[in-house]
């Protein structure tokens, strides 16, 4: 019979797949086979839903593993999971990325159930370094947790904790790390990345951090920010971001809505202005950037007129990548308590942003025919333009190297790469 292996499954955000490697990285050393991990994401409603069907699921399918849940929707209710007959145990945020953990879930002696303390006191984020991440192309790579803001519709702090952050030191050995595997593109991940190094010494900024990855790993082809608030990115950062062509050209930006009274019962830093000016600046410094954005639709008390200004937001800041997400009441958030809209008035207003966004990516799609591209393979036929749009090949290309093509057209959901390199222009943006 075969030995059992641990299995791993990862819901949410890319700081949660970051998390799963080193998790899988300390249940290796401390000789686990028999578990499977469940790493769930809290965001919305519906997240906590999929976590649940996925842990009745390994249940069925891996009846001998111990199953551990972690991640947000653990964190933020360990109780409602510990009540769950298929958990054996539920790790909080802080508490997965301890080798003490593992090494104590090893211990068959041992019957904790639930390891989950206040996230609120750490002061800390252990980030262990990572040698890759499974088979994806891309790396991330951890430089933030938690967060210091309380915008009024999100949970993520209750379950991340406060801000802290990772070393400059750390992060860069990280990346030397990943480049030194063969990685050749790294997405500097967190949850509130614009708060990075307030919590450090002398209080260094995210642009700090960028321009020393860029310059002390030169190896690095393509670096990518994962997602930040636009309000509160330093000067050096927009000035990395404008000038240094190994920093892609894609941002995904935290607007979540585009009416100034909606950003101000969200408890946002910014208004609608204050968005369309940042997007103006970096397209007229670098007008190859494709901007991406998370944008809630039916927030409690958005009225049509309100929700109008938040499609206009879209084509005023010229948005592409857009994140939809269909208001969802999470307990313990002030937005809870506030006069919600109808379900049906959500679920529609989504659909009009999402049918906005589609039109949005058609465009960006139209004005690459004919255009060259440097695209990172991700699969052996599928790649990713610097500004992130997603490339179809017609033959099998090496994963994880970056090729240069003509895009030639697209689809619905891709373009369409041909002539792959041979007639490539010296400079192909
Ligand atoms: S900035 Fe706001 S939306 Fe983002 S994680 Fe913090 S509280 Fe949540």
């Amino acid at each position: 019979m075969t030995a059992p292996i641990p299995v791993f499954e990862t819901l949410g955000c890319r700081l949660n797949a970051y998390e799963t490697e080193a998790m899988r990285g300390q249940a290796d050393q401390a000789g686990l086979s028999d578990v499977v991990v469940v790493n769930t994401c809290a965001v919305t409603a519906e997240a906590v839903r999929q976590a649940k069907q996925k842990i009745r699921r390994m249940r069925r399918e891996n009846p001998d593993h111990k199953i551990v849940v972690t991640g947000c929707a653990a964190q933020v209710n360990p109780k409602e999971f510990a009540a769950m007959d298929e958990v054996d145990i539920v790790l909080g945020n802080h508490e997965k990325l301890d080798p003490k953990s593992w090494v104590n879930l090893a211990d068959t002696s041992r019957n904790d159930r639930v390891l989950v303390q206040d996230i609120m006191t750490r002061k800390t984020t252990n980030a262990p370094l990572i040698d890759g991440l499974g088979t994806r192309a891309r790396a991330y790579v951890q430089v933030q947790n938690g967060c210091d803001h309380r915008c009024t519709f999100c949970i993520i702090p209750y379950g991340r904790g406060n801000s802290r952050s990772v070393t400059a030191e750390t992060v860069v050995e990280q990346i030397k790390r990943l480049t030194g595997k063969g990685f050749n593109e790294v997405v500097l991940t967190g949850v509130d990345m614009t708060s990075w190094g307030a919590d450090l010494p002398d209080a260094p900024r995210l642009g700090d951090l960028v321009s020393k990855i860029l310059k002390q790993v030169p190896d690095l082809p393509r670096l990518r920010i994962s997602s930040i608030d636009s309000i509160e990115a330093d000067p050096a950062l927009i000035e990395a971001f404008c000038h240094h062509p190994r920093l892609m050209p894609h941002l995904h930006l935290s607007l979540q809505a585009g009416d100034d009274m909606v950003l101000k019962r969200m408890k946002r830093r910014h208004l609608r202005d204050d968005a369309i000016a940042f997007c103006q600046t970096i397209k007229s410094a670098r007008p190859e950037t494709v901007f991406g954005a998370d944008i809630i639709a039916g927030f409690p008390t958005e009225t049509e007129a309100m929700f109008e200004n938040s499609l206009k937001l879209v084509t005023q800041c010229d948005l592409t990548w857009l994140h939809v997400f269909p208001y969802s009441i999470r307990q313990g958030t002030p937005a809870a308590k506030m006069p919600q809209v109808d379900r049906t008035v959500i679920k529609e207003r989504a659909a009009r942003l999402r049918a906005l966004g589609v039109e949005q990516v058609r465009q960006h799609f139209e004005a690459q025919k004919g255009a060259w591209h440097t695209i990172l393979m991700e699969a052996p036929r599928k790649g990713r333009t610097e500004s992130f749009a997603p490339v179809a090949f017609a033959t099998d290309q090496r994963v994880g190297q970056i090729v240069t093509a003509r895009i030639s057209g697209h689809d619905e959901t891709s373009l369409i790469a041909s002539d792959n390199g041979q007639n490539a222009p010296a400079d192909p943006l």
